[in-house]
């Protein structure tokens, strides 16, 4: 994909049915949190209808919240990410994506925050001391293993039933049908690389511009607007936004839904000019796990314990030490505590502090803001779409943006699948609905794309 010239940052996470069907599909709406999944039983007949699903719906599970953080309009601008990473009283320690400022959004960056916040923890404290995680995800596992690597001992606290966070591999038709993280954003010089290899695991190296239905001259005019951002005086406090036309043609709302909501799960209303700019320049190609990236969560994880369904719900701290408060009523006791949680977490409050988290956090907190993607993965009977390129783009005039960026299983991994994504508005409207609309809602437009 072309990406405007004035972003720091290259990613696309996640890059980046009516159906008059004989019956309805087997859903579990409230499924595991985070997604669910079904399949279609009888009365099929059509090659162009999916015989199975799995679908996210990241902002309605209470363990995540949001999909992945990003930087609001406000005076702290990338501050924000340094003050949620700052260490409290020398017993809270905070890592996760939301706290990176080179890497934020993505799983190689918490896996680094992770391990950034072993070395402040491993600075402070005596060998051997207790110290709880909390969260299992790649910020947690890295930096467990971190500390573990030193001699201290470990606990790994972790809300659901399963380790990984918003890196959850499920398999569909074969295929790793990635939940959350799909691919390895800038694999030269990437620690998660660096982590694949030593896994020995095969992957595919992601050409975006291998791709049908791309509309070239909305882009090039979402370009000369983007091109305004380099002159925005107050980047921290403006809008994304503000350098738009108000009111933009069909197919420049389609563009820019690609741009931003798909890659920054947010709208443009709603994220920062500096959010455009934060974070390390990405180099090399972007890499898809056509093992599944939980193979990865598995390697930096090693041998060490996690305690499953233990939702963390207090966390008190002293200059003795800490006492972590679970659902059930239990605590655990520890010198310190490294906190990795999501950003939509943190937002809701769920955790109560005690003594409350100083205000230049809770104002770290309210300057992120908690974006939303959400991916549709569809298993067909054998592909009916162009089985020869990564990515298949569409654009409903009806509703620019909604299901608008396909990624082609079949080419990538051999198998009739295909993912649809959804960010910011549209993604928000889909979590409001069934998982029978959602699956409906996608069939209409892949019907249309392939009429
Ligand atoms: C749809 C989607 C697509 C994405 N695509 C990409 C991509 O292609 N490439 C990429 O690099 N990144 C991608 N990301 C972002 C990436 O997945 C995240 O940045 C990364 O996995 C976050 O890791 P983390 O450890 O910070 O948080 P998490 O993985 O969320 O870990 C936090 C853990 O804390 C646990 N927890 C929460 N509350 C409690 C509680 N009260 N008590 C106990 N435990 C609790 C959670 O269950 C979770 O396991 C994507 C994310 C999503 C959702």
């Amino acid at each position: 994909m072309n990406f405007p010239d004035c972003m720091g940052r290259r990613r696309l996470l996640g890059s980046a049915l009516a159906l008059a069907t004989t019956g309805s599909l087997t859903s579990c709406i409230a499924g595991k949190p985070g997604g669910s999944g079904g399949s279609r039983r009888g009365g099929f007949n059509n090659a162009k209808d999916p015989v199975a699903y799995l679908r996210t719906s990241w902002s309605t599970d209470p363990f995540a919240r949001c999909s992945y953080s990003y930087l609001a309009p406000s005076t702290l601008g990338a501050r924000a990410r340094t003050l949620l990473a700052a260490p409290v009283a020398g017993r809270l320690y905070f890592a996760g994506e939301a706290t990176s400022s080179e890497a934020p959004s993505t799983a190689h960056g918490a896996l680094e925050s992770g391990r950034r916040a072993a070395t402040e923890v491993i600075n402070d404290a005596e060998s051997g001391e207790h110290i709880v995680v909390i969260g299992s995800g790649f910020a947690g596992l890295g930096c467990a293993r971190a500390l573990s690597d030193e001699g201290f001992q470990v606990t790994i606290l972790e809300g659901r039933d399963r380790v990984g966070g918003r890196v959850w591999t499920r398999r569909l038709a074969g295929a790793p049908a990635e939940m959350g993280a799909s691919w390895i954003h800038g694999s030269a010089g990437n620690v998660m690389t660096k982590v694949l290899r030593e896994t020995g695991d095969p992957s595919y190296a992601f050409d975006y511009d291998n791709s049908t239905g791309e509309d070239e001259h909305a882009m090039e005019e979402l370009a000369r607007y983007e091109k305004k951002l380099e002159d925005v005086e107050d980047p921290d406090t403006a809008t994304v936004a503000s350098v738009m036309p108000r009111r933009p043609s069909a197919a420049l709302r389609n563009a820019t839904n690609i741009n931003y909501p798909l890659e920054f799960a947010a709208e443009p209303r709603q994220l920062s000019v500096t959010a455009t700019l934060e974070g390390r320049d990405l180099k090399g190609p972007d890499l898809l796990l056509p093992r599944g990236y939980d193979r990865l969560l598995a390697h930096v994880r090693g041998d060490i314990p996690v305690r499953t369904q233990q939702v963390v719900t207090g966390v008190r701290y002293s200059s003795d030490g800490v006492t972590v408060t679970l659902k059930e009523g239990d605590t655990v006791r520890a010198e310190r505590v490294v906190i990795t949680v999501p950003i939509g977490v943190l937002k809701a409050g769920t955790i109560d502090f005690q003594p409350a988290l100083p205000n230049a956090k809770h104002e770290a907190i309210r300057a992120l803001g908690a974006g939303l993607l959400d991916k549709l993965w569809l298993e067909f009977p054998t592909p009916f779409w162009d089985k020869d390129v990564n990515v298949i783009e569409w654009f409903d005039p009806d509703n620019p943006g909604l299901w608008s960026w396909w990624v082609n299983g079949y080419r990538v991994f051999g198998k009739p699948v295909l993912l649809g994504f959804n960010g910011g508005g549209h993604a928000h409207e889909l979590a409001q609905t069934s998982d029978d609309e959602v699956v409906d809602s996608a069939m209409r437009a892949l019907h249309r794309m392939h009429a």
